[in-house]
């Protein structure tokens, strides 16, 4: 990561106007949102969604071909190309014949795409944003740092400094004065104007018609006030029949604003009469900017199925802790990374891609079900493979990649890390290790890993048996946590064997784009953990759980490496997560807990992995509910605590405040103990508390329910 970014990065978490107002903003957005789609089924709603878009995306050279017969024969002129500056030759030309002296625009991230503005200013003409956070940002001289609210990042103070030198007076943060200020100034730009410039959100084939989704009405007056209009739409906005607007207006303004409706929808079809009633001029160009060649690609196709609601960004901790101009382009957030990816270069992702901790967050809410977490590592796979692996992440991945020198080595740092040892936790590492202990306190090796604590455990012979896959954190930070899980499991008449040949589960390398290393560590535990016929392979990690039960066939199918596939598939299919195995266990009578005793509150962090890919959420807190705790749930429970394996290190300027705000919602509950089913968060959780002097004890579930059992 270069070191200007690394910076930008530190300004943009110290401002604390920029973290405030994302912060409320988004906290804010959840419950709305949650409102606004009340009675609707949203999976529905998406499912839909994603396939009238990804059909469409099959057919763009079709859908633009009908697109252009209709519109022409109402009476537009409909333009395609795939390259930017042919569009601003085309905006330009049609200005010069209609003697065009000044624009107005309705807001269009096609046309910030392109870089519209620069282009007609250099040209001598004159252009205004008339949407009103895209005219704060013009007036301050910025690029929009969100596609829906683009001056979000602003504080009314800000605002009302800016128009205060607009309109030469001092004005207050009244946003009602302002809002009147910016009408005041608005209105005759907009009679005034010889073009308007406007977007469109959805093109429909069928009609020939752009539909314009908009709350400032700004836009009506950009397409019909002045005597030509030119809408800019990228090619992914085609649909194919009228009747796909519906599902589309339905989910557009509540996620974009937790609106039910914007205050206006415009269908633009044809063009419109000027007051002497001859006619005025209509162009919609359409954009390709490499649209069509992502269409292609199997891996990215999926992100045509965008509607640029926004909600992505406003759900992403990542976002509202840096804002959008951190990525330094156009399109912001993780949607963002991959747009930028195509529509600039790969290579300008490079450092923005390393932003995302892969929570999951913008997955969960994306009404086009786009997968962004995997399309940015598909990203880091790409520049991988474009650049090769830093020096740095090739020893790193030399060392994992070899399980018994990777053994060797964690067993020997249990000893080097002696002298910075008190009693669990590394509180302080000395030179350029010291970032490490910022903030957070790291747990200490074990002196015994538990794959030799294990040897010594005694087990009852039984006829069920599972293998346990420990991970590298409870092997060797957290062994308690397998010891646990061994009595816990034998308590329900299943034995359980420890393939020692197991190795770290690839995650680290997978999500830094390092495919062939995760596809070695994939392939070594395939085969191990298949070597014995058993019931399950269990595993108490969320992360090593998914990469069990989705990563390892993932991989491995995008390498090629098809004669793994099968062994992968079986794997998963016996793959499953401690808190679902030991709920299915309760129900059917083979587990119980002591019962009579109320153990007081206690609150829920849940793990990005558990939550969002495995689905598991209820389960822990109805185990720990039976086991006599009273479940008090923390503020975002959901949200991820910062740790994200090696980002925490990599960037710990933003995981540490990422964590600062997880430990006030878990002390805002009042509850002396916090569970949890990852040994990752576990470590930053336990860690942060540490470094914070709090008493609250953080327990992974499974060592809470294990003294519970009945005897
Ligand atoms: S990726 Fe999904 S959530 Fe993000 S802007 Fe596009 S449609 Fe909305
Ligand atoms: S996975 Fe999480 S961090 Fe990454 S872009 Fe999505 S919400 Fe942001």
């Amino acid at each position: 990561m270069k070191k200007e970014f690394k910076e930008s990065i530190k300004r943009a978490v110290n401002d604390a106007n920029l973290t405030g107002a994302l912060g409320k903003f988004s906290e804010a957005y959840k419950v709305n949102r949650a409102k606004a789609y009340e009675g609707i089924d949203f999976e529905e709603l998406r499912g839909r969604i994603a396939g009238i878009k990804s059909e469409a995306a099959c057919d763009l050279d079709a859908l633009a071909e009908s697109f252009k017969k209709k519109a022409e024969s109402l009476g537009a002129k409909v333009y395609r190309t795939c390259d930017p500056q042919e569009v601003k030759d085309y905006i330009l030309r049609v200005a010069r014949e209609g003697g065009v002296k000044s624009v107005v625009k309705s807001k269009s991230m096609a046309t910030e795409e392109i870089h519209l503005n620069a282009h007609l200013l250099k040209n001598g003409i004159s252009v205004a944003e008339t949407d009103l956070g895209e005219w704060i940002i013009q007036l301050a001289g910025q690029a929009p740092s969100h596609m829906v609210m683009p001056a979000i990042h602003m504080t009314k103070e800000e605002v009302a400094e800016l128009f205060s030198k607009e309109v030469d007076e001092r004005l207050s943060t009244d946003i009602p004065r302002l809002v009147q200020v910016a009408r005041g100034e608005l209105r005759p730009k907009f009679l005034g104007a010889d073009m308007g410039i406007s977007g469109g959100n959805i093109a429909v084939a069928e009609t020939g018609s752009i539909v314009l989704v908009t709350n400032e009405g700004n836009a009506r007056l950009v397409t019909t006030l002045p005597r030509i209009h030119i809408a800019l739409v990228g090619v992914e906005k085609l649909v194919e029949r009228f009747d796909s607007v519906a599902p589309i207006l339905e989910a557009l303004p509540r996620s974009a604003t937790a609106q039910l409706l914007t205050s206006y929808v415009s269908i633009i079809s044809g063009p419109t009469r000027n007051d002497d009633g001859s006619q005025k001029e209509l162009h919609i160009i359409l954009m390709d900017n490499r649209r069509t060649e992502m269409a292609r690609d199997p891996k990215f196709k999926q992100a045509l199925q965008c509607i640029r609601c926004g909600s992505c960004l406003n759900v992403c901790p990542i976002f509202r802790l840096v804002g959008g101009h951190v990525f330094g382009g156009i399109y912001t957030g993780g949607i963002g990374t991959i747009l930028t990816a195509w529509f600039d270069e790969l290579k300008k992702s490079e450092d923005i891609q390393g932003l995302c901790i892969q929570c999951g967050n913008c997955k969960q809410v994306c009404p086009g079900k786009i997968d962004i977490p995997e399309m940015i590592m598909e990203i880091r796979r790409r520049l991988v493979l474009e650049q090769g692996q830093s020096l740095a992440q090739k020893a790193i991945f030399g060392v994992v990649n070899n399980r018994k020198l990777f053994h060797s080595m964690l067993r020997a740092a249990s000893v080097a890390a002696k002298p910075f040892t008190s009693g669990k936790f590394i509180r302080h590492l000395p030179l350029f290790l010291s970032d490490l202990t910022e903030g957070r306190s790291l747990p200490a090796i074990a002196a015994e890993p538990f794959r030799d604590t294990f040897k010594k455990i005694k087990q009852p012979r039984l006829k069920e048996k599972v293998a346990f896959y420990a991970g590298c954190l409870i092997d060797f930070a957290y062994p308690e946590m397998g010891v646990a899980l061994v009595k816990l499991l034998n308590k329900a008449g299943i034995e359980v064997i420890f393939p020692e040949e197991q190795t770290c589960c690839g995650a680290p390398a997978l999500y830094n784009g390092a495919y062939e290393v995760a596809a070695h560590n994939a392939v070594e535990n395939i085969q191990v953990l298949l070597k014995e016929e058993v019931a399950h392979v269990i595993s108490a990690c969320p992360t090593c759980t998914v990469a069990l039960a989705h990563d390892f066939g993932n991989t491995l199918e995008t390498l090629g490496q098809s004669e793994w596939l099968p062994q992968a598939k079986k794997l998963s299919e016996k793959t499953i997560d401690f808190a679902t195995l030991v709920k299915r266990l309760v129900d059917e009578g083979r587990l119980s807990f002591k019962e009579g005793e109320l153990l007081g509150k206690i609150t829920y962090h849940d793990s990005c992995h558990l939550k969002r890919t495995l689905n598991v959420f209820e389960e822990p807190r109805e185990l720990l509910q039976k086991a006599g705790y009273q479940v008090s749930e923390m503020f975002e429970c959901d949200m991820c605590c910062g740790m994200g394996g090696s980002y925490s290190m990599k960037l710990p300027e933003i995981s540490a405040p990422i964590l600062q705000r997880k430990l006030s919602n878990i002390k805002e509950t009042g509850a002396p103990m916090v569970a949890m089913d990852c040994p990752g968060c576990v470590m930053q959780i336990r860690g942060g508390l540490d470094q914070d002097g709090s008493q609250i004890r953080v327990k992974h579930t499974v060592e809470l329910l294990v003294d519970r059992l009945q005897d």
